[in-house]
């Protein structure tokens, strides 16, 4: 039996990781669940799951969820607070930790999980665009098992050689060829672009996901930053990665050895399956995605990325590049314009901007501890805000 801790457990990833852990009450325990201030959902897991601990980052929505977990006498405790999602991360009965709470909010609870040796499952792609180095220096030194869950990376971990540790070099590979499905406004001209609405950027046409990572799916920063996280996780240059877009979202991603053999991970898009990955890794279990039906589907197709309208990718490319805190401050930006759009205050043209924006201004300053890196992260967050409000301040927003 193993004890699970789920950061983020009301988002999408960690709803799925749910109903994964549900099919096999026999395997997985749930230890601990946390949110940021969803209480009422986040107590409905509770009553369901009956965790150890429940976490809420907002102190006044953890006591409401005290309240009600004292009310109908279960035996779960609530803990208050940032520092909590590093407490369940690193408790000592914990085995599993699925590190998929969204954004850099992340980084130190799955920091804390690496350096206690858990298994950490990783689907918040953003702590390791941030600060790749250190934290896959901390999963080495203390012997974690990182598995990928976002699913191009899960792809080509199970396209490498079984017993592959992620950091390791694979000698033997020409190149990885990193699918994406292009997102809702593929094939759209600028003009277009310029006047979608967040309802649009969230639909995306494969996935169900949270908002963040669809307007990310959207602009192409998400393969931006899939980009940095396949370079940290496979340690391989940008060069020898090759975004494929796929709009069918099955083949989930594919590696190319120097012979000339082509590995391609595929299945119907639904995160169950690196889930499921990832909980039962190295063995298989039943994840609830039905069978991949190819007669159905009766044919694949690929193109090549349009950078010009969707020039993030090439963004997330350059800031690799640039090395120190470059990505951390790519992430952040990032992080303050999508927030901005979603809120209304910019249009979805205007992300890519701010981020090359801040990109220009913020110094790039190497990293020797996790200071640097999160001390780049608020300087950025400053920057993009000033660039939000000059573009929210201005008559063109002020007229849609
Ligand atoms: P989501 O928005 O649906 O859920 C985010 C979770 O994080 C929620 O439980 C929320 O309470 C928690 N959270 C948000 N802000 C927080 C904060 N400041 N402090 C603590 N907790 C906070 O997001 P998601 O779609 O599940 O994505 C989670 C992560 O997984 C992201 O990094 C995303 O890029 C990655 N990912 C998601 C998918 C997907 O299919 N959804 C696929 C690949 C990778
Ligand atoms: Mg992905």
């Amino acid at each position: 039996m193993l004890n699970v801790c789920i950061l983020g457990a009301t988002g999408s990833i960690g709803l799925n990781t749910l109903d994964v852990i549900q099919r096999h009450p026999s395997r997985y325990q749930v230890h601990s669940l946390t949110a940021f201030d969803k209480y009422q959902e986040l107590f409905a897991l509770c009553e369901r799951f009956q965790p150890r601990y429940a976490v809420l980052v907002d102190d006044s929505a953890a006591e409401q969820l005290a309240q009600k977990i004292k009310l109908a006498g279960l035996p779960v405790e609530v803990l208050s607070g940032v520092n909590a999602l590093e407490i369940v991360a690193a408790h000592k009965d914990v085995d599993v930790v699925m590190a998929a709470i969204v954004g850099a909010a992340g980084l130190q609870a799955n920091l804390s999980a690496a350096r206690e040796g858990k298994k950490v499952l990783l689907a918040n792609k953003e702590s390791l665009v941030m600060s790749g180095e250190l934290f896959m220096k901390e999963v080495e030194q203390h012997g974690a098992v990182l598995l990928p869950i976002d699913s191009e990376h899960n792809a080509i971990y199970q396209c490498l050689p079984m017993g592959y540790r992620c950091g390791d070099t694979v000698k033997d590979i020409r190149r990885i060829m990193l699918t994406a499905s292009g997102g809702p406004f593929r094939g759209y001209s600028s003009e277009q672009i310029a006047g979608v609405t967040v309802e649009q950027a969230c639909k995306h046409p494969n996935w169900s996901m949270g908002q963040k990572i669809s307007v990310d799916s959207a602009s192409l920063m998400n393969k931006g930053l899939e980009l940095i996280e396949a370079c940290w996780l496979f340690n391989v240059k940008p060069e020898q990665i090759d975004v494929h877009v796929h709009p069918e979202s099955i083949i989930h991603s594919m590696v190319e050895y120097q012979d000339g053999s082509v590995l391609a991970q595929m299945g119907n898009p639904d995160m169950r399956t690196p889930i499921a990955y990832g909980l039962a890794w190295p063995e298989r279990i039943d994840s609830g995605v039905p069978s991949l039906d190819l007669f159905a589907l009766g044919q694949l197709s690929f193109e090549r990325p349009a950078h010009a309208n969707f020039p993030c990718l090439g963004l997330a490319k350059s800031a690799f590049n640039l090395g120190g805190t470059a990505c951390a401050t790519l992430n952040a930006a990032n992080e303050v314009a999508v927030d901005a759009f979603l809120k209304g205050n910019i249009p979805f043209n205007k992300i890519p901007d701010i981020i090359s924006r801040v990109l220009g201004s913020a110094p790039v300053l190497p990293v020797a501890s996790i200071n640097d890196v999160t001390n780049a992260d608020q300087l950025a967050r400053l920057l993009a805000n000033e660039e939000v409000l000059k573009i929210s301040s201005s008559d063109h927003v002020r007229a849609v």
